[in-house]
């Protein structure tokens, strides 16, 4: 299906020169692969946005070169002085020179040998790197490049800088980038050339060179052309699948699905409280678009704790009384189980049969569970990503829930859609991020939205505080009274970024000590790393109550639910976006106990870092933490580090591109005006277009209508 011409885009990175197992492993962690993807790609790579640039342009005279600066020097080897034989911390030795000065070359626990390869004496070299002084002498250590005279474009004048993870050094990342782009073909323009013209950028080609291989500094930053260029063309993309699918959907009428409510009965019978009325409004809502003969697509927003699982299981039911399927999809593995074993009594209760499929079902209980599905012995299958691959086949899937979409590409959603009968699913998307609107109107142009604005009644307030580190002992001499009254524990560990190696050591030492305190049985340990079921035996283990305190990194930011829990320690809160506070946060005072949220801290804290943290203390209000957000950070981290900008976007991702989108929306509607079958030579590069972003699944549906 996907053109030729982009086929060595899609080839696993596992392709290029200088990547094993072991760089793959990393380049699975440095780049950030759309849902669902494996292993990287080499268009991952193309896609991977610098953060910045070294610049090695200055060719200072050794003499004239200033200390604590980038510079590129061309000088004579002179003289190798290896440190004394048997002291490996000596550092080794390189005496250069040019007609100004002396430069010394150091090297710590070098390899010898490669040393003489790549500094013969005698010879000339470029070197560049960070140039130090000690009195007369200028240093450099560990040069990041030394080329010889004939090999002097191999040394980039402006190189590019990654976000880089541990274990992949960024001179790696580089080289492989730039195969990437020498892969990356020419292709038809799909711009509209006046447009082009007006804007003054480069082909498609051009702007990824740029990007990756700037000749200017300005080529990489987001408001260069080159940048500018790649985010319209994913907006114009992502614009397009969206008319095409609204097209379509308008193009086939979904059924009517009314139920005779007796399974929602049922349930209601089984639920330990009665809906608040905004549970019940948004199912009213639900129920109305499933009646309808259109195809329902609903956001429900629902700050943390709001009950919309609860609003999920009364609907899916809708879709089981008429005899049709359910499915219910959860951004993580934890989540997906939760989930499970949350609805499994009420299920059971209310003659439902459940269905979990997720990356951990592999061979036979894996097609137990898609031989029960297609045979329409699964009334509700919840899942994680595992749900979208396409050997995964339903009965009849009415009714599809995608809870805490940001996790989750739009993209994904159309799989989804796609993967009901006739008509395709009506889907409900679950969040509980405010988003604001012309962030739906990216992901979803048109759709309904639903609010659950009042909490289960028997809430009490969590009461925040902000200790600082300095007072690390009396936090926990106050949890130890807190656990002697019944009291269970999340700590969560700092947030490091770009270094999950890191992460999980922070959380580790944190264990450690906290075991010494309270005692091995009382003190668990979650991390990402860890295997799938030793993970559901530390969180069965925490619901159960009998670990108390769950040292965690951040895997348990998204919809964890253990009522009992009551106190949320966060280490480090300063680094945490706060939208993410509120997040952890949300895991507390679920219960009849008084909840508590500890946020820890280095002293001093900025201006900003402190009013975010008091704005915590103030407030619960996950709608006025999102506002202050906002002006706190101008507009940029809405939904926390990870999620900034336009989130599932991959080079529109950044923050700044949100007035493109608009001309990008009227782009992609005037363009199926004038051609709605894509067969003109624009509209065929517009489908490469498609195809280069992923939208396989638009293309598919457009393919179908
Ligand atoms: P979220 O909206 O964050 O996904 P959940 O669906 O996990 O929230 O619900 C949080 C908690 O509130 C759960 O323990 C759930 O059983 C409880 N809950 C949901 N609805 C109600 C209600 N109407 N009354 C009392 N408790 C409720
Ligand atoms: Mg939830």
């Amino acid at each position: 299906m996907r053109p030729d011409v982009l086929a060595p885009l899609y080839a696993s990175a596992r392709n290029l020169t200088g990547v094993g197992p072991r760089v793959l492993g990393f380049l699975k962690k440095a780049l950030r692969l759309p849902p669902g993807v494996a292993e990287p790609r080499v268009v991952d790579l193309v896609w991977h946005t610098p953060t910045g640039v070294i610049d090695r342009r200055a060719e200072p005279t050794v003499a004239g070169a200033v200390a604590g600066t980038i510079a590129t020097f061309h000088v004579r080897v002179l003289k190798h002085r290896p440190g004394p034989r048997g002291n490996t911390k000596a550092p080794y030795k390189v005496m250069c020179e040019d007609d100004t000065g002396r430069l010394e070359l150091i090297f710590f626990h070098a390899e010898r040998a490669f040393i003489e390869r790549q500094l013969p004496e005698g010879a000339e070299r470029y070197v560049s790197g960070r140039v130090d002084r000690y009195g007369e002498t200028a240093q450099m250590v560990h040069p990041d490049y030394i080329v010889t005279p004939e090999a002097r474009a191999d040394l980039p004048a402006l190189e590019p800088v990654y976000p880089l993870t541990a274990g992949l050094s960024g001179k790696i990342l580089n080289k492989l980038v730039r195969q990437a782009v020498a892969t990356t073909p020419e292709l038809d323009e799909w711009q509209n050339p006046t447009w082009l013209a007006g804007k003054g950028w480069p082909s498609f080609r051009d702007a990824v060179e740029a990007l990756h291989r700037p000749a200017d500094p300005g080529d990489i930053s987001a408001g260069g052309p080159a940048w500018q260029r790649l985010a319209y063309d994913e907006l114009l993309a992502g614009q397009l699948a969206l008319a095409l699918v609204r097209e379509s959907a308008k193009a086939q009428r979904g059924r009517s699905i009314i139920g005779d409510g007796q399974i929602r009965a049922k349930l209601m019978a089984a639920l330990p409280f009665s809906l608040t009325g905004s549970q019940a409004s948004a199912l009213a809502e639900i129920e109305a678009d499933m009646a309808s003969e259109f195809r329902m697509l609903r956001l429900l927003q629902g700050d943390v704790g709001s009950g919309k699982t609860a609003v999920a299981l009364m609907s899916m039911a809708i879709a089981v009384e008429i005899g049709a399927q359910a499915a219910l999809m959860a951004p993580t593995e934890v989540l997906a189980r939760q989930h499970a074993e949350t609805i499994e009594p009420l299920a059971t209760k209310a003659g439902i049969r459940l269905g979990l499929l997720t990356g951990r079902e592999k061979g036979r209980p894996r097609r137990e569970v898609l031989e029960r599905l297609a045979s329409g012995e699964i009334d509700i299958l919840i899942g994680t990503h595992a749900v979208f691959q396409p050997d995964v086949i339903f009965k009849d899937l009415a009714f599809a829930v995608i809870d805490e979409q940001h996790r989750f590409g739009v993209h994904q959603r159309l799989a989804l859609q796609a993967k009901g009968g006739g008509g395709g699913a009506n889907v409900l998307v679950m969040t509980a991020t405010p988003i604001p609107r012309t962030l739906l109107m990216t992901h979803y142009g048109d759709l309904d939205v639903s609010r659950l604005t009042e909490k289960p009644a028997g809430r009490k307030p969590v009461k925040t505080t902000m200790p600082s580190n300095a007072r690390i002992e009396d936090v926990v001499d106050g949890l130890r009274r807190m656990l002697a009254q019944g009291a269970q524990i999340y700590w969560v560990c700092p947030l490091i970024e770009s270094s999950d190696v890191s992460e999980l050591a922070a959380a580790e030492e944190r264990h450690a000590w906290l075991t010494q305190l309270f005692g091995a049985e009382k003190v668990g340990l979650l991390h990402g790393a860890m295997k799938a079921a030793d993970k559901d035996a530390v969180m069965a283990a925490f619901s159960a109550d009998q670990l108390k305190i769950l040292v965690s990194t951040t895997v348990i930011e998204v919809g964890v639910n253990v009522p009992n829990a009551n106190i949320m320690v966060i280490e480090q809160a300063e680094r945490f976006g706060l939208a993410q506070l509120h997040q952890l946060r949300g895991r507390v005072g679920r219960g009849a106990r008084q909840s508590y949220c500890l946020l820890l801290h280095a002293e001093p804290l900025g201006v900003t870092a402190r009013q975010r943290l008091e704005m915590m203390c103030e407030t619960e209000d996950g709608f006025l933490i999102a506002e202050k957000d906002l002006e706190l950070r101008g507009g940029g981290e809405l939904m926390g580090a990870r999620q900034s900008g336009m989130p599932e976007f991959r080079v529109a991702g950044v923050p700044g591109f949100e007035d493109l989108l608009a001309a990008a929306r009227d782009d992609a509607a005037l363009a199926l005006n004038h051609d709605p079958k894509l067969t003109s030579p624009r509209g065929e590069a517009l489908r490469k277009l498609l195809y280069l972003f992923e939208c396989d699944e638009a293309v598919r549906l457009f393919r179908a209508a």
